[in-house]
């Protein structure tokens, strides 16, 4: 276990923004979180992963980073993984056995741990759906449990694990279907690598999508009207306006505060031009925001996770 004081997070987060936090703890196996509970430390804890869905400013906490990086191949296309792999790691790892399942991950970044957290998925697939079991901790109540796939509560961008703070993952069993081509396999996730570097703008620091796409369902009549006209329904995984279309419609493309910036290229992305501060990217947010309600009726959800004190 390493404890740092004072750390300064810009380098571990996608954005390359970051404030101060009070203590960074790196744990790096469960010795180290039995350790790390014995502390009994009062503070807030924030769990942070690769830093690719996040926007943190100065913290008055424990930022504790865990790097659990085993992956265990238990056969019959089951493999043991710790929350700290690399999700392109994973893949190659998967694919090099000829297991398929993830493929549609081709190019996402983050880690194991962020992808359940977050319940992520794109291209119309989901990590839930490769999930067995997950293995986790309760860094306040020190509960140690294996949660059943159905117990973890996926929903779209959503889990038991954000719903309810706390809670470390460890590790989980994910099934794969084994026997299949690695090239067929490799071909399939390069393909999707390609694409996203066509359509996001992986030039400037970034955190991914911003906003959640909107559910069609709950969308003012204007907005599904809007949509249906210009075709842009999609069903991923379920009947979603992008907020990028939305976002583009209500011209805020290229709208930039400081160095934030609604990127000309994907409009659900805000970019950090070179020296954006927190509060730019912050309020960026917020104004894109105020313009949705106000010109669409619409409540839109923010994906990413604002760490901050306030
Ligand atoms: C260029 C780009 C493209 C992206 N494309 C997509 C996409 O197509 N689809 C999609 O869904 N997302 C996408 N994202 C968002 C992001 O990649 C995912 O949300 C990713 O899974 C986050 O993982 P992370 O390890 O970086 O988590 P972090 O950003 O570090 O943290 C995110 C959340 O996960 C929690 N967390 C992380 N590790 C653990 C753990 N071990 N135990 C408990 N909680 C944990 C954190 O506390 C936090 O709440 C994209 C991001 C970028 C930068």
């Amino acid at each position: 276990m390493k404890i740092y004081k004072n750390k300064n997070l810009s380098e571990f987060t996608s954005f390359k923004i970051g404030g101060n936090t009070k203590y960074f703890i790196e744990i790096e196996n469960l010795k180290d979180v039995e350790k790390f509970l014995k502390m009994n430390l009062d503070d807030k804890i924030f769990i942070l992963g690769g830093g690719t869905n996040v926007l943190i400013n100065d913290f008055d906490g424990i930022i504790l980073k865990p790097k659990f990086e085993e992956i265990e191949n238990l056969k019959d296309g089951i493999l043991k993984i710790g929350s700290s792999v690399l999700v392109s790691e994973l893949l190659e790892y998967a694919i090099n056995l000829g297991y398929q399942g993830l493929e549609w991950a081709g190019g996402l970044p983050g880690t194991v741990g962020g992808a359940i957290e977050g319940g992520v998925g794109c291209f119309g697939g989901e990590f839930k759906n490769l999930i067995l079991e997950v293995e986790a901790i309760n860094l306040k109540t020190k509960e140690y449990r294996i949660f059943k796939k159905e117990e973890c509560e996926f929903e779209y961008r959503n889990s038991f694990f954000r719903k309810n703070s706390g809670w470390l993952i460890i590790s989980c069993k994910l099934i794969f279907n084994p026997g299949h081509n690695i090239e067929d396999l490799r071909k399939i996730a390069e393909e999707k690598i390609k694409y996203r570097k066509e359509k996001h703008p992986l030039e400037y620091p970034n955190a991914g999508s911003v906003f959640k796409n909107y559910p069609f369902d709950i969308a003012s009549k204007r907005v599904k009207e809007l949509a249906l006209e210009k075709n842009k329904v999609k069903n991923d995984p379920f009947p979603v306006i992008p907020m990028a279309f939305l976002i583009s419609e209500a011209g805020l493309k290229g709208k930039r505060i400081g160095d934030a910036q609604i990127s000309e290229k994907h409009s659900n992305f805000i970019i950090n031009l070179g020296k954006a501060r927190f509060e730019d990217v912050y309020n960026l947010i917020e104004f894109t925001k105020k313009t949705l309600e106000d010109k669409f009726e619409i409540s839109p959800e923010v994906e990413i996770r604002i760490i901050h004190n306030r």
